[in-house]
């Protein structure tokens, strides 16, 4: 699978990279002002971690808390109407963005890592029992391990894990075999955010519903980055968090395909999901709502809206396409220093960029790009399995957004010569 085709390089050559980046106000700041420096102008290399946000975000945010801030879904009065229709309204957006078949497919939570909770505790751990097992890959991030291992845990089943290859690609036809009649869920990543790769979602995805086994994808690195389909992928659930896309933090989506909902026990009790209490018995709404219990995260919600608008607006295939070229630039830069070695090589990756060189640590080459204004990720990405797999601590990771430039990429390239000297 290619992600950028002929379109979309003809996209990267309209992107108005400038025009984008001026939409973000803290791209313009400078870091380490003391009263003897300017200090250095700001190269933001760590949007894995979390992007900055535009303008449209920031004021759609500051618009719903002076203009109709209320709580939702229970007031007759016009404020708390109006941000009931916002905050359902950008339900209807996520929904869009992802392709889903209907806006009750999507659960607003916290981010990814609340999605993935979500669905281990009010989906899986009703169904697993002892000697049944969990398919995960060796590329998770930890919150699409920890979840499962505890539930399994308790439950006295097993997490059994899909190898990588030496360039950080799943190994396809080990995921063949074990999938089993003993898996109950097979959750991955779409895309890893230590190695850049792109996994191949459908055909997994195709391999697990072949022995009728649901499937979650861990999209926190891939709807930045490509455009999510749901119903083409064919998944069954699908989460990412809104600081990562550009959005508030606090706020993530999880969609779960229609039928799979009703089979979901509520997951917190509290207000909001109810439909009628007694002290006896309470029953519960269906629909996404039944999973949101206490006041939602309103701003948040319609700041993830207002950041999916404007993606859309720049358009997906163009942002792939802008990150790619980014991504090859930079590689190719990267490869002439020697003892570079480059974690993460498959021929399908995002803009996403990890390395070590020699024996250096990856905290001392961070922390002397840091100093000249050059803000990358160190360490293990919350990926410590991955690490041991690659044999190293950590490394140094570049991760890019739609904002970053070629431009970028050469002064973190000069940066990281100066580092390398100075540990030298
Ligand atoms: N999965 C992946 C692949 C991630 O990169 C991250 C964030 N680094 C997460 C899950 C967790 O996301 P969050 O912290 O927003 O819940």
């Amino acid at each position: 699978m290619n992600v950028t085709t002929e379109n979309e390089i003809t996209a990267t050559a309209a992107f108005d990279v400038m025009r984008y980046r001026a939409d973000f106000p803290i791209l313009g700041r400078h870091v380490h002002i003391t009263s003897k420096s300017p200090g250095r102008q700001l190269v933001y290399l760590d949007n894995g971690a979390t992007t900055q946000k535009p303008q449209q975000v920031i004021d759609a945010i500051t618009h719903y808390y002076s203009h109709y801030n209320a709580n939702i879904h229970r007031g007759v009065h016009a404020l708390s109407q109006e941000a009931s229709a916002a905050y359902e309204a950008a339900r209807e957006t996520v929904a869009h963005f992802v392709n889903a078949a209907s806006a009750q497919e999507i659960i607003f939570t916290r981010g990814t890592t609340e999605s993935v909770n979500l669905v281990a505790h009010a989906w899986l751990r009703s169904r697993l029992n002892a000697g049944d097992e969990v398919l995960i890959t060796a590329m998770e991030h930890h919150s699409n391990i920890v979840p499962w291992q505890l539930v399994c845990e308790e439950k006295g089943a097993t997490l059994k894990v899909v190898p990588v290859n030496d360039n950080g690609e799943l190994d396809y036809e080990a995921a063949a075999a074990l999938l089993t009649s003993r898996t109950k869920l097979f959750a991955f990543t779409h895309v890893s955010n230590t190695l850049g790769t792109v996994n191949d979602v459908q055909r997994l995805t195709a391999m697990a519903h072949a022995q009728h086994i649901p499937v979650l994808v861990d999209g926190a690195q891939a709807a930045p980055h490509l455009r999510i389909n749901v119903q083409e992928l064919g998944c069954d659930f699908y989460c990412f968090s809104a600081h990562k896309t550009y959005g508030p933090t606090g706020i993530g989506m999880l969609y779960v395909r229609g039928e799979l909902m009703r089979e979901m026990q509520p997951y917190q009790g509290g207000g909001g999901i109810i439909s009628h209490v007694t002290f006896e018995k309470t029953t519960f709404v269906e629909g996404p709502l039944r999973f949101e219990a206490g006041t939602p995260n309103i701003e948040g919600a319609i700041g993830f809206a207002a950041a999916l608008d404007y993606m859309n607006a720049v358009g997906l295939p163009a942002i792939t396409a802008h990150e790619h070229d980014l991504l090859t630039y930079t590689t190719a830069q990267l490869e002439q220093i020697e003892g570079m070695r480059i974690i993460g090589t498959a021929p399908c990756k995002a803009g996403v960029i990890s390395f070590v060189v020699g024996n250096l640590h990856p905290y001392d080459v961070g922390t002397i790009l840091d100093q000249q204004g050059v803000a990358v990720r160190t360490g293990h990405h919350c990926t410590q399995p991955l690490m041991q797999r690659f044999g190293v601590p950590g490394t140094v990771r570049v991760s890019f957004g739609l904002y970053n430039t070629r431009s970028d990429a050469d002064q973190f390239i000069t940066a990281l010569h100066k580092a390398l000297k100075m540990l030298a």
